[in-house]
This record gives structure tokens, sequence and C-alpha cells, in this order.
């Protein structure tokens, strides 16, 4: 498996206009990923973990020069701002945000400003990469030392004129339809024999757009697949209250986009999250995290993030160990980035960046990232 894989299109149809075409024209969206994104079987050395039939979805790749999930809802997010006639984005979330980093490239490529309001986190090295290479992308950053700090900023930001807030995460109704298209798109591949019918999907769950976009999607395109959403952050940002009210909401704007949109009822039953995969909370890398990452990299390459992916994987490898998923198809969703960001950083010194971000380079990383995990 290589990175030099190139999709089939990059500005083509989405397959969620192709089922209802009349969503093509009601909601915005502006081209910036690359679609579909490849489905391959996922080969482990290891004969010890008994994994059945095992396949990786390839988000990482999502994008030419920057994969990842938030790729799929910033298509929704940013085209919705350029259509208000916003000349700003703001956004937020903790230091080392993938979402902000991507958010920064996208809003750039658009010729719209972007500014980041970012809480503090444990360090790693992929935090102060994320830094670097936002501020290299024209993004703002202001460091916010608390919850209340940041809510004061944002109303300060929203308060000017040209200025639309995209959510942390891209977590809104219109983001979270990213991933109902990405639900689409896996029926398509699954149409075209590229991969059976998955019975599971291991996704990890940060603001809850991803696995909340693939559950709605999913039961909307007619797959029984059931999605594993692996919490990585703590229950007061990630919650079943908040799942529920992002499952409703975006499925009433597909609704009012296209009446023809089905209506699908999500039962109790659907939504599993997985609790023990989370270590000591958010971004604090888990020893089995580290080890599944080891796993990913020696069987494909790929490198996973020690926050998100990592955990996620970790959850699906326990699993196939208690063999759960012997007999199994199952997918892993791979939501971080793979494209190299290594000269996105080159030259860029951290002094240039705000006093409350240079800790993250003055100060150790956390003991499990010593040997750069996602570097
Ligand atoms: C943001 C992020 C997630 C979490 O997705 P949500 O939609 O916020 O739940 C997962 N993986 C990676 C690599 C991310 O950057």
């Amino acid at each position: 498996m290589n990175q030099s894989i190139q999709p089939s299109k990059t500005a083509g149809t989405l397959s969620l206009f192709q089922f209802h075409p009349q969503l093509a024209s009601r909601l915005p969206r502006v081209a910036l990923g690359c679609f579909p994104t490849p489905v391959q079987p996922l080969v482990l050395a290891d004969e010890s973990i008994k994994a059945g039939r095992l396949y990786i979805k390839r988000d990482d790749l999502s994008g030419l020069h920057y994969g990842g999930n938030k790729v799929r809802k910033l298509e929704f997010l940013l085209a919705d701002a350029l259509r208000a006639g916003a000349k700003e984005v703001v956004t937020l979330g903790f230091a080392g945000s993938n979402h902000a980093l991507a958010t920064a490239i996208y809003a750039n490529q658009l010729g719209l400003r972007c500014t980041s309001l970012l809480m503090p986190q444990v360090n790693a090295h992929y935090v102060r990469r994320n830094l670097l290479a936002s501020h290299r992308h024209g993004a703002r950053l202001m460091p916010c030392a608390n919850l209340l700090t940041l809510s004061l900023r944002l109303l300060f930001k929203l308060a000017r004129p040209g200025v639309r807030l995209i959510p942390a995460g891209g977590s809104c109704p219109l983001g979270v339809i990213g991933y109902v298209n990405a639900a689409f798109e896996l029926k398509e591949q699954i149409i075209a024999g590229e991969i059976p019918e998955p019975d599971f999907i291991y996704v990890p769950m940060g603001s809850m757009g991803t696995s909340a976009g693939l559950i709605l999607g999913l039961k909307a395109a007619g797959l029984k697949s059931q999605v594993i959403a692996v919490r990585v952050i703590e229950e007061k940002f990630a919650n079943v209250a908040k799942m529920r009210r992002l499952l409703d909401a975006t499925q009433a704007l597909l609704r009012r986009s296209d009446p023809g949109f089905p209506q699908v009822k999500i039962s109790a039953s659907d939504l599993n999250i997985r609790e023990d995969c989370l270590g000591e909370g958010y971004a604090r890398f888990t020893e089995k995290a580290v080890r599944a990452a080891e796993i990913m990299r020696q069987a494909t390459g790929i490198h996973m993030n020690g926050s998100y992916s990592a955990k996620a994987f970790s959850a699906l490898l326990d699993d196939a160990k208690r063999q759960v998923l012997k007999d199994k198809t199952t997918l892993f969703w791979n939501t971080y980035n793979s494209r190299d960001q290594s000269a996105a950083t080159v030259g860029v010194d951290y002094r240039q960046l705000p006093r409350g971000f240079h800790r993250y380079f003055e100060q150790e990383v956390q003991a499990l990232d010593k040997d750069g995990l996602d570097r």
C-alpha cells in the first residue's frame, strides 16, 4: 500500500448527490477533496489477530495535500461561508487540533482568512507540527486558557461583519452531511464489489460528526453495518444526548433540502460507543494505542495519531483478540491525514507564534510520544 494511489476523481459528483440529486442544488459544497477514497484489504502480519475479513477506508488520502476526516466536512462548511459572503472563518479546538489545521489549509486555498481559538492540551509531537503548519498556512492562532476565555473571544470575533463560525471539529449538521455522503460512497464501493458489506465499522469519536454522519448515512443508504464509535474524549464533550441532537438536526436539514431523503429511525442499539480506549483522557496516549499504531505502521506504512486513530484501532485489535471479529467483515475507517506535512513546517520558528504556545516547544512531550508516534 502506498500513498501515491490517486483517487479516480477530484471534483466529481458526491455519492450522496447521485442517490439524491436534489440535494446537489440545495446544499452548498465546494470540491476540496479526492473522492471516493480507496477501500483496501488490511493484511496484518500477526497471526494471533483473528479478524476475519479486514479492510481499511483510506480517508487519510481524502485531500491531495492534506487528508483526514475534516476534508469531507469542510467541503460543505467552507462553501457555506463563501455563500454567506464571509471573508473570514473562525474555529476552535485544542492546541494540536487536526481540524484547525485542515481549516487553515482549505480556507487559505479558498481565499478566506482563518482564526483558530485553541485551548490547552497535553503535549505531543503532532501538536508542534500542527501549530507550525497552521501558522505557515496563514491562520491566526490565539491561545485561550479555558472555555470561558475562548467563549468571550469568540463572541468578540463573531460580532464583526463577514466572520463565519466553524464549530469544533466541524461537527454541526451541515458538516455531518460530509459523513452521510461517506456512507453512500461506501455503498457504491460495496455495489462495485470492492468490499463486502461490513458487519462492523470502527471509527474514533471526538466531536461526533464522523460517527453521527456514518450512523445516519448507513441507515439512509440501507446498509446494516454497525458503527463502533470509539470514545477519544471525555463525556462532557461527547455523549449520547449530543449524538441524538446531531442525528436529528442533520436528518431534518437533509429532509428540508430534499423531502425524498428517507426518514430513518435510529434506535439505541445503533449507538455503539466504546468506552474502554480513552485511557487517562483526551490526547493522552495509551500503551495499547501506541502498540496498535506500530502494528498498522508495519502492515501498511500508515502513521496513526495517538489521540484518535490509534485509539480506535486499539479497540478493533482488542475485539479481534476476543474473537468477536473472527467470521466477520470489519472496516477500519482511517480518519487521520497521511499526506506528508514536513514541507509546511521547515523554516517556521515557533517564536513567531503567540507566547501561549511556546510551552509546547520548550517542554517535553508526554512519555508515550517519546519516539514520535506520528511526526
Ligand atoms: C477530528 C478527528 C477525529 C474525530 O472526528 P469527530 O468527527 O470529531 O468525531 C478522528 N480522527 C482524527 C484523526 C481527527 O482529527
